[in-house]
C-alpha cells in the first residue's frame, strides 16, 4: 500500500509555469496518460500542469535509470496495459523519480523542458486496451433512491449488504474524455399495456461513478484475497455510465441492463495512481447498526482502516442554451467516494472469489455514487425523481433527461488540510441526436 513519502510534500514545487496553482495536475499527483501529438503517434505520458511529460522522450534524454527507466520502458506504445501489470514498485521509482525531475530544485531543468508537450495541442487517448469492464453498484444512497422508485417500502433488495452487486459490462464501447456520444435507439414501452416500439431514447441518463484500472491481476482459478487487493490497483479513473432509462426498464429483467447500458461508457484519461491518493485514503465509513458485518473474504483491518477513498465529486450541465446565454455551467451534484458501501479492495476480493481472472488495464466502476442528499445525486434519474420533478436552469429551460447538445462535465478533487490538493482532469461528453 503507497506510504506518505517526499512527492506529497506539500512543499514541494514545480518549475513547470503553472503547475503549483493547477487544481488538477500539480506536482504531487503526476497522473498517466496515452497521448498523441499532431502527427505523433499516441504514447505515454506524465501530465504536469498544462504539460505532459513524455516517457519516452525522457528515457532518450537519460533521465530515468532502473525501476523508473522500466516502468517508462513499457509506455512506449499507445496503451499502459504492460505498465499496469508490472505492479506498484517500478511505478512508484517513476513517481519519485519524475517528483525530483519537475520540482524547483532540479538540476535537470534543461533536458526535462525538452521533453514537455502542452496538453491543449495533444490528444488524450484511454490509457489502457480494456480487456473487461464491470460495472458496480456499491452507491448505497443510489441504490437506495433506485430502488426506492420500484419498491418504497423495501429499496434495498437483501443482497445489498452482503455481496458487492455488479454486472459485466461492455469494454468496446469505452472512450475517452471529449469523443460525442449519440442518443441510443432501442425499444421503449409507453405503458404496461402498450405494445414495445422501437425509437431515440427519451430518458438518456449519465452516472457519476468512479472508475478502477487493474494492474498485475490473478490467474483464471486463483481468487485475489482482500488483504493483498490493494496491490491490483494501478490507478483510478472518472467514469460516465450513460443510461437509457426507458430502454432499461423494459429489457432489464431477468438479466439486468444491455443496450440501456452497452451504446458508451465516457473515461477521463488521466490514471491518477493509487501513490498520488495516499493523502485522500480514509477509514471505511462505519456501518449503520443493524447492518450486517461483512463476510471474512470481505473484511480486512487495513482495508476497513484506510481502503475507503475521500475524493469530491461534481456533476455540471452545460446547455446550448446556457452556452449561447453566457451563463455559467448548472452543478447538478457534489458527492464524495465515502458514499461507497464497499471499498474498492472489497470489490476486487469478491469479483475473484470464484476464480475469474482480471488482467492488466481491466476496468472496473463504482456504480453510481450519490450523496445522502438531492444536491449529490449522481443521476438524473435521482434527481428527477423519475422523471416527475424537473431541474430548473438559470436559462430557463427545464430537464428531466438529457436533451441533444447538452454536455456533461464530471470531475473530481482530493482535498484535505495540510496536503496540496489534485484532480482527475474532467470526464465530459456532449450528446448528439440519434442516429
Ligand atoms: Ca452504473
Amino acid at each position: 500500500m503507497p506510504e506518505l513519502d517526499s512527492t506529497h510534500d506539500p512543499a514541494r514545487r514545480s518549475w513547470v509555469p503553472g503547475a503549483d496553482a493547477h487544481p488538477d495536475f500539480p506536482i504531487q499527483n503526476l497522473p498517466f496518460c496515452i497521448f498523441s501529438t499532431p502527427g505523433g503517434e499516441p504514447r505515454g505520458g506524465v501530465a504536469i500542469g498544462d504539460a505532459i511529460l513524455d516517457l519516452t522522450k525522457a528515457l532518450a534524454a537519460d533521465l530515468l535509470s532502473s525501476d523508473a527507466a522500466r516502468a517508462a520502458e513499457t509506455a512506449h506504445g499507445p496503451h499502459l496495459n504492460v505498465m499496469f501489470s508490472l505492479g506498484g514498485k517500478p511505478r512508484q521509482a517513476l513517481r519519485s523519480r519524475l517528483s525530483q525531475l519537475l520540482a524547483n530544485d532540479s538540476s535537470e531543468k534543461g533536458k526535462v523542458e525538452g521533453c514537455l508537450f502542452p496538453t491543449a495541442e495533444c490528444v488524450l487517448h484511454l490509457p489502457s486496451r480494456i480487456g473487461d469492464y464491470t460495472d458496480f453498484y456499491v452507491g448505497i444512497h443510489h441504490a437506495t433512491n433506485v430502488g426506492k422508485l420500484f419498491r418504497p417500502d423495501n429499496p434495498l433488495l437483501p443482497n445489498y449488504k452482503y455481496v458487492p452487486i455488479g454486472y459485466h459490462g461492455r469494454a468496446s464501447s469505452v472512450v475517452s474524455s471529449g469523443a460525442p456520444v449519440c442518443r441510443p435507439t432501442g425499444q421503449l414501452k409507453s405503458s404496461a399495456e402498450a405494445a414495445p416500439i422501437v425509437g431515440p431514447s427519451q430518458r438518456l441518463d449519465y452516472e457519476l461513478e468512479l472508475g478502477i484500472w487493474i494492474g498485475p491481476g490473478n490467474e483464471l482459478g486463483e481468487p485475489i484475497a482482500i488483504e493483498t487487493a490493494a496491490d491490483e490497483i494501478a490507478g483510478y479513473c472518472l467514469l460516465n455510465d450513460w443510461s437509457a432509462r426507458d430502454i432499461q426498464a423494459w429489457e432489464y429483467q431477468p438479466l439486468g441492463p444491455f443496450l440501456s447500458k452497452n451504446f458508451a461508457t465516457t473515461l477521463s484519461p488521466w490514471v491518477v495512481t493509487p501513490e498520488a491518493l495516499a493523502p485522500f485514503r480514509t477509514a471505511q465509513p462505519k456501518r449503520p447498526a443493524g447492518d450486517p458485518s461483512p463476510l471474512p473474504y470481505l473484511l480486512d483491518q487495513s482495508d476497513q482502516e484506510t481502503g475507503a477513498l475521500d475524493i469530491d465529486l461534481e456533476v455540471l450541465l452545460i446547455t446550448p442554451t446556457l452556452k449561447r446565454k453566457g451563463l455559467p455551467p448548472h452543478r447538478l451534484a457534489l458527492s464524495n467516494t465515502r458514499y461507497m458501501y464497499w471499498t474498492p479492495r472489497q470489490m476486487i476480493a469478491h469479483h475473484t472469489m470464484g476464480g475469474c481472472n482480471l488482467r492488466p488495464g481491466d476496468l472496473l466502476g463504482s456504480g453510481t455514487i450519490s450523496a445522502p442528499d438531492p444536491d449529490g445525486f449522481g443521476s438524473m434519474l435521482e434527481l428527477t425523481q423519475g422523471g416527475t420533478n424537473a431541474v430548473r436552469l438559470a436559462s430557463g429551460e427545464e430537464r428531466r433527461f438529457l436533451e441533444d447538445g447538452d454536455e456533461v462535465v464530471l470531475r473530481a478533487h482530493g482535498n484535505r488540510a495540510g496536503y496540496v490538493s489534485i484532480g482527475f482532469g474532467e470526464c465530459r461528453a456532449t450528446i448528439l441526436p440519434a442516429r
